[in-house]
């Protein structure tokens, strides 16, 4: 193991807060959940725990192993008592600029002087993020994918400052639990979502503009670009809100028109039509049917 302890904490319970704890406890690192939300923080062990048996039921881990990753894992909604003694802080809290730099000058504040302190954030600048920190040098982006247990890509992003250090601890760290680092630079969107969020985008347009449907364009991209998934489903799959979010860092970061969110998302995210988590966005999702079926707004 490298320079980074045993004791992790992952802060946000939501999409992307119960992944990562769930593979930092399956490599053995005890892990803390924090969270605002009581609400949340149960419902991500409930995740984890439907997620590991899907391991257990699929022979990728044993009954023994399971039981291990949930010793390893506690809960807190208290970010001062969560974070005390540990040697790495990933935070994974919602897609929000003012949030995450709150929550960052309280990591700085609250976590030992020694730790590093890293983002999940898709698209905010880690540069910006150092800044309000008393420890530029240690703070790093760790943009896991979804859904985290089974993606291998792990972005990192060095910011402005970040030391060599601290991403070649990161790096070695990320092979530990598995997965494929990539290291790259602080600029919006970072690489994944400069190229994924723009294509969203355009899938959206071409709805919107009523150039196909919503299963058209879907299938376009499946059968024609060898896509898992097509645009529109994957959108629903990451939340329209956390979208919108990215696009619009993009926009402001590059200044550049191209990036403007289609007003189409921006309509359906005010109407909390955020995608699979509110249950319905391009298609509508119903708890234990895998069927893909698109939201009535769209089926005309
Ligand atoms: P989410 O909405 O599912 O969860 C966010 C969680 O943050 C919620 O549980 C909320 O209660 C919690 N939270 C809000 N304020 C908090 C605070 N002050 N302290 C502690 N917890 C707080 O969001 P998500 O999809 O898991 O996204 C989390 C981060 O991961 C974002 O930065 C997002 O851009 C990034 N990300 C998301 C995806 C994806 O596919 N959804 C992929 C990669 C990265």
């Amino acid at each position: 193991m490298n320079f980074i302890g045993k004791n992790i904490a992952v802060v946000g319970a939501g999409t992307m807060g119960n992944g990562i704890a769930h593979v930092f406890a399956q490599a053995g690192f005890k892990v803390t959940i924090v969270d605002i939300s009581p609400a949340q923080l149960d419902r991500a062990m409930v995740t984890i725990n439907k997620n590991l048996d899907r391991q257990v039921s699929k022979g990728n881990i044993t009954e023994a192993q399971k039981n291990e990753t949930l010793e390893n894992l506690s809960i807190n909604s208290n970010l001062v008592d969560g974070i005390k003694d540990s040697s790495l802080v990933v935070e994974a809290a919602t897609e929000n600029t003012a949030l995450k730099l709150q929550i960052f000058e309280d990591l700085d504040k609250y976590a030992p002087k020694d730790a590093i302190l890293a983002t999940n954030t898709s698209s905010i600048s880690i540069t910006k993020i150092a800044a309000v920190t008393n420890r530029a040098p240690k703070v790093i982006g760790m943009h896991f994918m979804n859904p985290v247990p089974v993606m291998k890509l792990v972005e990192i992003i060095n910011g402005y400052a970040t030391s060599k250090e601290v991403t070649d601890a990161i790096v070695e760290l990320s092979k530990q639990l598995g997965k494929v680092p990539c290291v790259v630079n602080d600029y919006p969107g970072f690489i994944a979502n400069r190229i994924l969020m723009p294509m969203i985008n355009e899938a959206i347009y071409s709805l919107y503009e009523g150039v196909a449907g919503v299963s058209e364009i879907d299938t376009v991209m499946k059968l024609g670009m060898a896509h898992p998934m097509g645009p529109l489903q994957l959108a629903d799959f990451i939340g329209l809100d956390v979208c919108l979010a990215i696009l619009k860092v993009l926009h402001e970061g590059f200044g550049n028109p191209k990036y403007a969110p289609c007003p189409l998302l921006i309509n359906m995210v005010t109407a909390g039509k955020l995608g699979v988590k509110s249950g319905e966005g391009f298609y509508v999702y119903t708890a234990g049917s895998k069927d893909l079926v698109v939201s009535a707004q769209f089926a005309k």
